[in-house]
């Protein structure tokens, strides 16, 4: 469903070339949960940036449903974007000044055809997904770290993505909050068949998921399957 060919991430300043990626290949097949780790400065927030359709690699094809990437403008990475892809990140990144409602309703204000009515049952929907569908009319500052990646994970789910890309979806969370936010990623996973790629620095979350692959100075160092202790 994603597959990376032979991608490089090169950022050019002024004074200093940095390598952020090198002849990564990478297939994630439709379906799939999986963690990428690695030491700060690795190149995971650029990989999943290329991912996402938010950055473009050097060299390399990125290629989504068996459509390669490369050629196309911003307006069409936008609606790619848009259709196919929700991003969770640590920080939450919600609107203060907007409701837990406006807030996940967003992402469909770009999008035509669905009526303020809609979007607001869709909104309703995305927020009862992760259990907060009584703090609809409640601001983000009113809110626990984990109902605030709560919120942030139903603005990801609402236009009903094949792809979820999360960074470090519970960095910012203690461990209870954090096994919230992971189990309704793992229902999202198993009952809708949504395909996550999630950055982890958190190697018990990583072994939730079905595959954990690593990186080390850009490149992929390891990739193998995880086997859940649970269900041995
Ligand atoms: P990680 O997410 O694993 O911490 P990043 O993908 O953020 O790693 O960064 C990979 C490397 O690329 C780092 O060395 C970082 O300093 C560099 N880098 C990231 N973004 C930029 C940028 N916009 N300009 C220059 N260098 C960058
Ligand atoms: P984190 O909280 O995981 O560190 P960042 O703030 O570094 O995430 O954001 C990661 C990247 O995603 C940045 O390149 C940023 O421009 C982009 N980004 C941030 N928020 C959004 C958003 N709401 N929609 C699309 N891209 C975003």
């Amino acid at each position: 469903m994603i597959t990376l060919s032979d991608i490089e991430k090169v950022y050019q300043t002024k004074t200093i070339e940095t390598v952020a990626l090198q002849r990564v290949n990478l297939a994630v097949p439709k379906g799939e949960f999986v963690s990428i780790m690695g030491p700060s400065g690795c190149g995971k927030s650029t990989l999943l940036n290329i991912m996402g359709l938010l950055d473009v690699p050097t060299s390399g094809v990125v290629t989504i449903d068996g459509q390669p990437i490369k050629s196309y403008k911003d307006k069409e990475l936008a609606h790619i974007r848009n259709e196919k892809i929700g991003f969770v990140f640590q920080s939450y990144h919600l609107v203060n000044d907007l409701s837990v409602l406006d807030n996940v309703e967003l992402p469909l204000l770009y999008r035509s055809g669905v009526s303020g009515s809609e979007r607001t049952k869709l909104a309703k929907d995305a927020l009862e997904k992760v259990g907060l569908s009584a703090r609809t009319k409640h601001f983000p500052n009113q809110l626990s770290g984990g109902q605030r990646q709560r919120v942030a994970i139903a603005r990801a789910l609402i236009g009903n993505p094949a792809i979820i890309l999360a960074d470090e979806p519970t960095g910012n969370l203690d461990s209870v909050m954090g096994e919230e936010v992971m189990n309704i990623l793992l229902d999202l996973n198993r009952n809708d068949g949504t395909t996550i790629v999630m950055v982890t620095h958190d190697e018990n979350m990583a072994h939730k998921t079905e595959r954990l692959v690593r990186f080390f100075d850009g490149q992929q160092v390891s990739d193998s399957k995880v086997f859940d202790l649970q269900t041995v």
